[in-house]
């Protein structure tokens, strides 16, 4: 592997960092544990672009981990947020608002009928998931391995040993007690659900399934599973609740729901809702949000909740997602890129997959359709690690790690594609030498 691109400013930073805080990061994934190198540390975004305080620039897939739809410094997006920070960043009251971005999203989404503002995806599961054991008066949770929905304590659990049985942590910090209120199965698997409702669904409140699973790979479930449990959850009186932290906004306006036009009980969102400033929602029927405090018994709250700055961005950023065809213009430019990195591949039989939906695509080391996590091989993370590198030297980011997908931005233009295209492919070359 060559080392041409210079990057001792950002190595110098991250040493520094690592005096501050825990791996010298604010969030695990970023510290490139599963990549190699330092971590980059970005100064500077530009449309399709990110620089580093080395100077080098990068096309970005990663793209702030989903939220950066409109690609980085998107103008609309940073003028209303400046012309509304300059009336003060946060009041602790109703604001106007807050009035106008929770109607834009209402009036364009046939699922939701009430919101709820909060500040992170996590706050908005962790919301939904108490606001689901407060109407079915119920408490365990199922939820699928290979699905990530923040870091909320219930729900970083894995299968314990033996199929469907109650859930263990995979972090430290976390009461069995807690763990034990889930349980995980396999995706795409509607048999062991059934088994698994037909034995314990007096105990459940509420299934949670991230609709279109990208936090394990992009792991596409058939329409047919994700019917099966909207009807299982009619059937048996458990809450369907569709993590749209990612799907939300991306796949469409009305996200996965509306792509599959599947109706849940609640949706939570995160990532692009905020238009890169921290927000998220969780959002229902008026019956069902109307048990969320100060109407119901459901306590949640935050002093920052839908802050004016949070509101502008994420205004402006619906807006424009908004205009005619942004969807289909979105989906149409990320297949002609993927198809033609796998063109590639094909021809040179390197066993490469790419799935991707709207403008979400994985690089995947296989050539079997890829719908659970376990079907993913470890091993393949070492060609992953060998791509993401050769792909810094050349000028392309990806997240760096092999289980995170990679977005497409409205601000790739064609040809930022033609050129990514042609540097994954050469890269290819390299793993595949
Ligand atoms: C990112 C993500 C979360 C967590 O959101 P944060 O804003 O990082 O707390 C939850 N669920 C899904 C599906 C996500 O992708």
């Amino acid at each position: 592997m060559t080392n041409r691109i210079i990057r001792s400013k950002s190595a110098a930073l991250f040493d520094e960092a690592k005096q501050y805080f825990p791996g010298g990061v604010n969030s695990p994934v970023r510290a490139f544990k599963s990549v190699s190198g330092p971590p980059l540390f970005i100064k500077k975004g530009e449309g399709s672009r990110i620089i580093d305080e080395d100077d080098n620039s990068y096309i970005d897939f990663c793209c702030s981990w989903g939220p950066l739809i409109l690609g980085h410094n998107n103008a609309k997006i940073r003028e209303f947020v400046t012309e509304t920070v300059a009336n003060g960043t946060s009041f602790g009251t109703p604001t106007k608002l807050g009035n106008e971005l929770g109607k834009l999203i209402i009036e364009n989404n046939r699922f939701i009928e009430k919101m709820r503002f909060v500040s992170s995806g996590t706050e908005a599961v962790m919301s939904a998931i108490r606001l689901a054991r407060g109407v079915t008066g119920k408490n365990k949770v199922i939820k699928f391995e290979g699905c990530y929905h923040g870091h909320v304590d219930s729900l970083l659990v894995k299968a314990g040993s033996g199929l469907a049985t109650f859930g263990v942590s995979t972090s430290a910090g976390i009461p069995p007690s807690f763990a034990s209120e889930t349980i995980v199965l396999p995706l795409n698997n509607p048999e062991l659900l059934e088994a698994t409702l037909a034995q314990h669904a007096d105990d459940i409140a509420c299934i949670i399934i991230e609709p279109i699973p990208a936090n394990n790979g992009l792991l596409l479930q058939d329409r047919s599973f994700l019917m099966c449990l909207r009807m299982k959850c009619y059937k048996y009186g458990i809450l369907l609740i569709f993590d749209e932290v990612i799907s939300g906004f991306r796949v469409g306006f009305e996200g996965a729901a509306g792509h599959y036009d599947i109706q849940p009980d609640i949706m939570t969102y995160g990532k692009i809702i905020g238009g890169g400033m921290p927000v998220g929602a969780y959002a229902a029927s008026a019956e069902i949000m109307a048990h969320i405090a100060p109407e119901g018994a459901v306590y949640q709250a935050g002093t920052l909740s839908a802050n004016p700055v949070a509101m502008a961005a994420g205004y402006a950023a619906s807006q424009q997602l908004l205009a005619a065809n942004f969807y289909e213009q979105m989906a149409e430019k990320t297949t002609n890129f993927v198809k033609s990195i796998q063109a590639y591949c094909d021809e040179k039989s390197y066993e490469v997959s790419i799935p991707h939906i709207g403008s979400i695509f994985w690089v995947a080391f296989s050539r079997k359709h890829i719908q659970a996590a376990d079907q993913i091989e470890a091993a393949s993370m070492e060609k992953f690690k060998v791509l993401h590198h050769e792909l810094l030297q050349s000028g392309v980011y990806l997240g760096p790690s092999g289980y995170e997908v990679g977005f497409v931005s409205a601000a790739h233009s064609e040809a930022d594609l033609e050129e990514a295209s042609a540097k994954i492919c050469a890269a290819m070359d390299v793993v595949f030498e």
